[in-house]
């Protein structure tokens, strides 16, 4: 190896080391931001019909009753909310939620379920929303969209949402990794 390539492998050496915590804080199959803890509230979603909230129901209970160690529960005073409506977006569901910057703790989420773009993609209705409806509260115990991974994911956005919709083996693992 002549100086020069020694020097430019030491260099990249060096920037993969330094590089790698800033990355490692994000790193896939997380996000930026997730619960600090896996015991989660949500403001009661009564308002939706019937058929919305046993959609919301069933994407609770997929997390619920996974061995996951994760429990989301219904209480008036939490600053979290889900909401299904008609939005005008592409999404089919979203996420948004504010975070500690240093921690990546949440201290408010907000899950919106877009019954037009659901309606419009889904063969089987209730299996498709509640497939997102999964998904999305996964956003919130840390998972990412698109792990890099060759595994069943409720996270991949490319799965078949109308028959996909309970937490898998990769993913209970990666939250048990974040709560156990
Ligand atoms: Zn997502």
């Amino acid at each position: 190896m002549k100086k020069n390539q020694k020097i430019g492998s030491l260099a990249l050496l060096l920037i993969l080391i330094i590089g790698y915590p800033i990355t490692a804080y994000a790193a896939d199959p997380y996000a930026l931001s997730g619960s600090e803890s896996g015991s989660i509230t949500v403001k009661s979603y009564s308002s939706h019909n019937d058929t919305w909230i046993s959609y919301i129901d069933n994407g609770i209970k997929a997390w619920n009753g996974s061995t996951a160690p994760v429990e989301i529960s219904i209480s008036s005073p939490s600053n979290n909310s889900i909401q299904a409506a008609r939005y005008d977006d592409s999404w089919y569901g979203l996420c948004t939620k504010s975070y500690d910057e240093t921690t990546g703790y949440i201290t408010k989420f907000a899950i919106q379920i877009n019954a037009r773009t659901i309606a419009n993609a889904a063969t089987s209705f209730s299996d498709f929303a509640e497939s997102v409806i999964a998904h999305e509260f996964g956003h919130v115990f840390w998972l990412c969209d698109n792990p890099r991974t060759k595994l069943r994911t409720l996270m991949y956005q490319k799965r078949d949402r109308n028959v996909l919709k309970l937490p898998q083996t990769f993913d209970i693992d990666n939250v048990k990794a974040k709560y156990e």
